[in-house]
């Protein structure tokens, strides 16, 4: 199933499921593209990319590692 975002309908990537979860709700299935999670954030669209980088490095299980 190709998970869309919950407000512009934009085909999502699975990095940006992740981070929906990570910064709304573990449990959510409303998920958000990059730019509509800044604007419900009130923040960059870098700053989330940076959180998406951040949780990586992290080694967090949500997010697929990147492919080499
Ligand atoms: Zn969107």
């Amino acid at each position: 199933m190709k998970a869309a975002c919950a407000e512009c309908g934009r085909p999502l990537s699975p990095d940006e499921v992740a981070v929906t979860k990570k910064l709304v709700n573990r449990g959510t299935t409303a998920f958000l593209c990059v730019d509509c999670l800044a604007r419900r954030f009130a923040v960059q669209r870098e700053d989330i990319l940076e959180r998406i980088a951040y949780f990586k490095e992290m080694g967090c299980t949500l997010f697929s590692p990147d492919p080499q």
